[in-house]
């Protein structure tokens, strides 16, 4: 496979990117559930992430100087603005995720752009401009999501698992400049290490992951990303990974990933435009 190139010939990218999903993936879950709206405890591990954890991985990211991305649900946003401010106010970046985290697959047209825009404005009021980048919240995205997001002015996208570099979207059959920069289910903390008692989650309840073996896997797969010079996209979310055990096993995966003076730690944005300048369109 061809070497790919980073900038100040970096070895490989790692992308740091957290999920600030709040209660809102608790609060569409439980609907499934006869008063599911009174299940007031399991929002509440969402509601940790906007109010505790993400101040924990803040500091964190400051200390290793690792800027990062947030994806963010924009009733998140609206309902916790003060740190969306400071967020941004630390340099890191704000990423489109749903207006509640809501599945985009059945929605129509018409509603997906209504979602897009009603987010797009609450970060606008907030921190002054829209958000370039997109992370398709709660599974898949319908056939005209990529479409929409394309000519709406999005930049790209952090949504798909099917590579471990970037690419440019197809569209029409026409490689296009959305670029799509894909993360994977290994990268992400919810898989190993989110726990709730009822409604069960995981499905089945068969964890909490032990958190050596967690930040082995965590390490290794970077360390593959760097042999190969690949695109490391780290999904975590401060309401996992925020809490007092946890931020420590990601303090020591941005111990074990700084370490390398060749590694390029960015924001999905300097990413998708690094791709962009450097991998032109092929010639049809
Ligand atoms: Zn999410």
């Amino acid at each position: 496979m061809e070497q790919i190139l980073w900038p100040n010939q970096a070895k490989c990218a790692v992308m740091f990117t957290f999920d600030l999903d709040g209660d809102t993936t608790w609060i569409s879950g439980n609907r499934d559930y006869a008063n599911g709206d009174k299940f007031i405890r399991s929002t509440s591990i969402g509601q940790y992430g906007p109010n505790r954890g993400v101040y924990t991985i803040l500091n964190l990211l400051a200390k290793y100087h690792v800027p990062a991305t947030f994806f963010v649900p924009g009733k998140i946003a609206e309902t916790y603005p003060e740190v969306i401010r400071q967020i941004d106010a630390e340099g890191h970046e704000i990423g489109h995720h749903g207006y509640t985290h809501e599945r985009f697959f059945d929605k129509t047209v018409k509603e997906q752009i209504e979602i897009i825009e009603k987010s797009q404005k609450i970060y606008t009021d907030i921190i002054g401009k829209p958000a370039s980048g997109f992370r398709t919240p709660s599974g898949d995205w319908s056939v005209e999501t990529p479409y929409l997001l394309h000519q709406m002015g999005f930049s790209y996208s952090s949504s798909m698992r099917g590579d471990d570099r970037p690419y440019r979207t197809i569209l029409n059959e026409v490689e296009t400049d959305f670029i799509e920069v894909p993360t994977r289910w290994e990268l992400d903390d919810y898989v190993a290490t989110a726990y709730n008692m009822f409604p069960a989650e995981p499905v089945g309840q068969d964890r909490i992951a032990g958190y050596k073996g967690v930040l082995d896997n965590f390490k290794r797969e970077f360390d593959g990303y760097y042999r190969f010079g690949l695109c490391c996209v780290f999904m975590m979310h401060p309401q996992v990974s925020g809490t007092p055990g946890r931020s420590q096993l990601l303090e020591k995966l941005l111990q074990h990933v700084t370490a390398y003076q060749d590694v390029w730690c960015a924001r999905g944005e300097e990413v998708a435009n690094w791709w962009r300048t450097t991998y032109p369109k092929e010639k049809v």
